[in-house]
This record gives structure tokens, C-alpha cells and sequence, in this order.
């Protein structure tokens, strides 16, 4: 049997090249970058060279780039840091988007308990952020906006740049999540009129514990981590030496491949999808075009995501149904919520994401195995005679 690895969305495998930078940090290098004899100043200038290579990434400057434990966390220094000063100018909207990720959306529900105001913006049926719909929600109390660059599930891609434009014309802070976007579509700061863009570096073949938030020059934010002076003052705690070297790696290569990477994932994706929509009653969530070259979404009527994941799993495929974090749970997706699938519908996606990994093989043996699958839980499911018969 074949075993596919369709999950990049969630996870990535770390790359070879990768794991091999790292090695030396996680044995002899282990030596604290604040230290001041050679040991530890070798580790200090292995950060330092990780911290270039992500800025460059995203055309920022290494001064711009604070190294953090996460997606996630970059993602809650941004808000609370931002939300903290601005409260003392009485500063209290927030606006976003409904299908952030948890990171976002309930970093947002902590603020909204200590009396911020949330504004959650409507994305569509596309998924999609409309400018105008930006401009017309900002207040004179509008503290920040955030709206990611790339949703995990479905894909999108947001027009990042002219919501920026919205946000620096009301002199309002713009944060972006762009930890999907990162190895996938171009990132530069200084285009995407952003203030504070987040990364992970386990989404791009790098180790997982480890992000990084840009904070343009000038912006200030309350720390989320206080302690030691690491990070100049901005993040404390003794740096993940092994875990940054991994990340500077992990995003060079990124950056490097790019254009190369578009192309094949976006073929891969086309003949995924193109297959895939053969099965009667399915369907495509997310845009068609502005969407991740390695995202697949999609919806069969009358199946639970749950079993459809667990069927495929028997046969060697690991996919994902909903977002990883609520995957375990039976809740419908609140990304496909917000794009106003029915809760039946919601239950039912499976997401595809592929990677430098993933071959054509691999999307052939996903179409050899799915339509059977498919065929099978609708005979077991007391939901699809109904929709048969309903139309
Ligand atoms: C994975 C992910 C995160 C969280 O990153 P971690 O490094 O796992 O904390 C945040 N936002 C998006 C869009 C993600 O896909």
C-alpha cells in the first residue's frame, strides 16, 4: 500500500537539510547566545544568520524579525501586544475576520472579556475580505485589523495588499497571519502595507516550536513574555538556538523555490481537484483561483468528514477534515461556517494540502482510492437517500 502524506497544512516533515543545520546546535553548539565567551557567541551569530534569512524571506530587515515559540504565539503577541498600548489611548475596536485561525479568533474572545469590541468581518462565499467593506468598519477607537494572508482550510488568499492601504490610510495597525502563505505565494511587508505579519516555521519543513513575528520599524507592542532581555527586550526566555537555525534554514529554502514550487503544487492541485469533482454531488470550498497552489477543500453530500478521514487512513492517505485543532472533536468547521455552508455540509470537508513531498502519483493514488470510499459511506449513510430523493 501506498502511503500519502496529504496533511501539509497541518504539519510538515522537516526537510534533510534542515535537520542537518540543526544538529549541531541540539549537541556541541550548546552554548547561550547571550554568553559572552566563544561558545555562546558562535550560537549568538548562528541566530543572527537565521534572522536574516527569514527577513529576507519576506523582504524585512533582521531588526524587523523577533523570534518566537510558534505560529501561535506570534499571532497573540501581535493582538494583545497591539491591544495593551492602544487601550490606554482608549484605543478598544478590533476588527477581523471570522475564519481566522484559534489563535486569532480566541485571542480576540480574551480581549473582547476585558471590554474590547470585536468586529468581525463577513469573507463570503469566496471566502474573501472586500476593501471597502475594511474601510467601512474602521471607528476612530479602531486599534488594529487583522485578516490572514492564506486560511488553512480552504485556502484563500486574502488581497492583503489593499487592505493594508485601507488600514495605513486610517492610520490604523494591520497584522497579518501569513504562516500558510510563507513557501507558498510571495511575501514581501513592504507590498502588503503590513505592520505585523506572523510565521511558523513547522508549516515549511522546519522544526515546530518555533515563529517569528515581523514588527515593522517604529511599531511598538506590549511584551507578551517578560523575563530576560533576549530578542532586544521583546520576547524573553534563553533563545531556541537549534529551533531558530532550523527556521532561518527551513525558510531560505522556501524562499528559494518558490516560483519553481507554485507551479508544481498548483499542477497537482488542478488534477486533484479536476478529479475529485467528478464524484457526483461534490464540491469545491474556497475561491477557485485566489487560493494556496497546494490547498484542496472540498464537500461530498451526505458524508461525515470523520469516517470519510478514517477510511483513507486505512488506505495509507492522511488528510485532514476541518482544521487539525478541531479534527478530534465532532464541531463543523468554522471556517466553512463562515463561508455559509449548512452545518450538515460543514461536517463533511476534507482538505488536501500538498508540499515539495507530494507527486502526481500520489494525487492519482488519492483519485484511485476516494471515489469507492465515497461510494461506500453513502450506502451506509441514512442521510443520502433523503438527498436523493429531496431533488
Ligand atoms: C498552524 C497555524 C498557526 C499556528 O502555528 P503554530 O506554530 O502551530 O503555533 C497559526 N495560523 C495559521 C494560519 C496556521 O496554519
Amino acid at each position: 500500500m501506498r502511503n500519502v502524506y496529504a496533511d501539509n497544512a497541518a504539519t510538515t516533515r522537516i526537510s534533510p537539510a534542515v535537520f542537518d543545520a540543526m544538529l549541531p546546535y541540539l549537541k556541541d553548539e550548546y552554548g547561550n547566545p547571550s554568553s559572552l565567551y566563544r561558545l555562546g557567541v558562535r550560537a549568538k551569530a548562528a541566530v543572527e544568520e537565521a534572522r536574516r534569512k527569514v527577513a529576507a524571506a519576506i523582504n524585512a530587515e533582521p531588526g524587523e524579525i523577533v523570534f518566537t515559540g510558534g505560529g501561535s504565539e506570534s499571532d497573540n503577541f501581535a493582538i494583545k501586544g497591539a491591544a495593551e498600548l492602544a487601550a490606554k489611548k482608549m484605543k478598544k475596536h478590533i476588527i477581523s475576520t471570522a475564519f481566522e485561525h484559534h489563535a486569532v479568533l480566541h485571542a480576540l474572545s480574551h480581549l473582547k472579556k476585558q471590554g474590547f469590541t470585536i468586529t468581525l468581518l463577513p469573507v463570503h462565499e469566496n471566502g474573501l475580505v472586500r476593501p471597502e467593506e475594511l474601510a467601512a468598519a474602521i471607528t476612530p477607537e479602531t486599534a488594529l485589523v487583522s485578516v490572514m494572508t492564506a486560511n488553512n482550510e480552504i485556502g484563500t488568499l486574502q488581497p492583503v495588499a489593499r487592505l493594508g492601504a485601507v488600514c495605513r490610510e486610517n492610520k490604523v495597525l494591520f497584522h497579518t497571519d501569513a504562516v500558510q502563505a510563507l513557501g507558498s505565494v510571495p511575501l514581501d511587508v513592504k507590498a502588503m502595507n503590513v505592520d505585523l505579519l506572523s510565521l511558523s516555521a513547522h508549516k515549511i519543513h522546519g522544526p515546530k516550536g518555533v515563529g517569528a513575528l515581523f514588527v515593522k520599524k517604529g511599531v511598538v507592542l506590549a511584551n507578551l513574555i517578560d523575563g530576560g532581555s533576549q530578542e532586544r527586550g521583546k520576547r524573553a526566555g534563553t533563545e531556541n538556538t537549534a529551533g531558530i537555525v532550523g527556521f532561518g534554514a527551513a525558510a531560505a529554502l522556501a524562499a528559494a523555490g518558490l516560483e519553481e514550487r507554485v507551479k508544481r503544487l498548483t499542477a497537482l492541485r488542478e488534477r486533484m481537484i479536476a478529479g475529485a469533482l467528478q464524484i457526483e454531488r461534490s464540491r469545491l470550498n474556497g475561491d477557485r483561483i485566489n487560493r494556496l497552489p497546494g490547498n484542496v477543500n472540498l464537500c461530498f453530500e451526505g458524508i461525515e468528514g470523520e469516517s470519510l478521514l478514517l477510511m483513507l487512513d486505512l488506505k495509507g492517505v492522511s488528510a485532514s477534515s476541518g482544521s487539525a485543532c478541531t479534527s478530534g472533536a465532532l464541531d463543523p468547521s468554522h471556517v466553512l461556517l463562515a463561508i455559509g455552508l449548512p452545518h450538515e455540509v460543514a461536517h463533511g470537508s476534507l482538505r488536501l494540502s500538498f508540499s515539495d513531498e507530494n507527486t502526481m502519483e500520489d494525487v492519482d493514488y488519492i483519485l484511485e482510492v476516494l471515489p469507492p470510499i465515497v461510494e461506500r459511506l453513502r450506502v451506509m449513510s441514512p442521510l443520502w437517500d433523503r438527498i436523493q430523493l429531496s431533488t
